[in-house]
């Protein structure tokens, strides 16, 4: 299994948990673009967004509610960003389906 979050999951590659339960796993992004940076992922490999099926419906708003919780916990009632790079036109660079949570400063509108 060559998947980078899929090993991130699964402890062999370390990361700095932030949240979990027995469908997602949250973690610290390793190179921040925000005060809180979180990397939101399923524990089942779905390579993105596009490829995500009518059965992920409710994995889907999952990761959206974890999403909120995080942002509570973490005290950004201000707001806050999430976003879900999909595919070569949308940025993404890891093929494992990932919400990014971004929050602690204003972020800006249209997103390059
Ligand atoms: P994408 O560009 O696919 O939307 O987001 C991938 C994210 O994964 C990037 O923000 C990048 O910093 C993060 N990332 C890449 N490799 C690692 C890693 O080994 N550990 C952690 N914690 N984050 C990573
Ligand atoms: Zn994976």
């Amino acid at each position: 299994m060559s998947c980078l979050f899929c090993k991130i999951i699964d402890g062999s590659i370390p990361s700095t948990a932030v949240y979990q339960d027995e469908q997602c796993y949250a973690f610290a992004d390793l190179h921040p673009q925000a005060p809180v940076h979180v990397l939101v992922v399923p524990r089942e490999h779905i390579a993105s967004l596009a490829d995500s099926v009518e059965l992920d419906r409710a994995l889907l708003g999952h990761l959206l509610w974890a999403a909120a919780e995080i942002a509570r916990a973490k005290g950004l009632g201000k707001g806050y960003r999430a976003v879900v790079n999909t595919g070569e036109d949308g940025g993404q660079t890891v093929e494992h389906l990932h919400l990014h949570l971004l929050g602690g400063r204003a972020m800006t509108w249209p997103p390059g």
